[in-house]
């Protein structure tokens, strides 16, 4: 049964923690626009010389060149039985032009979750932030270090990277854009019965258990057991 999944939320709100557990536990793949074109301005292509201005100011990059980066990867095999989009859709043009994709496609989206959580920290969150420069484990220099000082929990890498978008300016940016674009988003697939809202200041592993049971209720309703 496929499972396409859509995670909403501001910056910092966990949604890419949870994409990755949830993409190892249902073996699909999760997709964030943010990492591909972090990846497409790294190499300096088109795309990302397009994007890059826009991700440095914290706004949003044209929906044209978005949509076209999802529309070729949810076309990939590993994505038939299903995929998590983290960081799309971003507006309500976005959702609406997914939608319509994948109807083409005869796919849909099955569950929309939303996570919340108060600005304050959220800001918190993103500027403390920092990765595993080789297997993009993500830390925090307030909550989160790894276990062992300068060395990475997952695979021991002792090279770390900030994201250039995570200060605090860009971050405050990045939340006002979040925030003036989401409300019509969320109501939108409110109103399609789609969305969960998930307490995003709960601790990983519950919020992992909680979403977990969302989503093998769903496919138990759908499969009709
Ligand atoms: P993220 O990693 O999701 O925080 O995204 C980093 C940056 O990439 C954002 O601040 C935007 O500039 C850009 N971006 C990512 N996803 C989208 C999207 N769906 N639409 C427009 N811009 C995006």
């Amino acid at each position: 049964m496929s499972c396409n999944i859509i995670l909403l939320g501001a910056p910092g709100s966990g949604k890419g923690t949870q994409a990755a557990l949830l993409s190892k536990s249902l073996q699909i793949p999760s997709i964030s626009t943010g990492e591909i074109l972090r990846g497409e301005v790294a190499s300096a292509s088109e795309v990302g010389k397009k994007a890059k201005s826009y991700m440095d100011a914290g706004g949003l990059v044209p929906d044209e060149v978005v949509v076209e980066i999802v529309k070729k990867r949810i076309s990939e095999a590993d994505c038939k039985n299903g995929f998590i989009l983290d960081g799309f859709p971003r507006n309500l043009n976005q959702g609406e032009v997914l939608q319509a994709m994948l109807e083409s496609i005869r796919k849909k989206v099955d569950l929309v979750l939303d996570f919340s959580v108060a600005d304050e920290v959220i800001v918190k969150r993103i500027s403390g932030r920092f990765a595993c420069k080789k297997c993009n484990t993500v830390y925090n220099r307030f909550f989160s270090l790894p276990k062992k000082e300068g060395v990475c929990d997952n695979c021991a890498g002792t090279e770390f990277l900030t994201r250039a978008d995570d200060n605090e300016d860009t971050v405050k940016n990045r939340l006002k854009v979040y925030r003036d674009n989401s409300r019509t988003l969320i109501d939108f697939y409110q109103k399609k019965s789609l969305l969960y809202s998930v307490d995003g200041l709960k601790n990983v592993a519950s919020i992992f258990e909680e979403i977990s049971a969302v989503i093998s209720d769903r496919n138990k309703i759908l499969s009709g057991v």
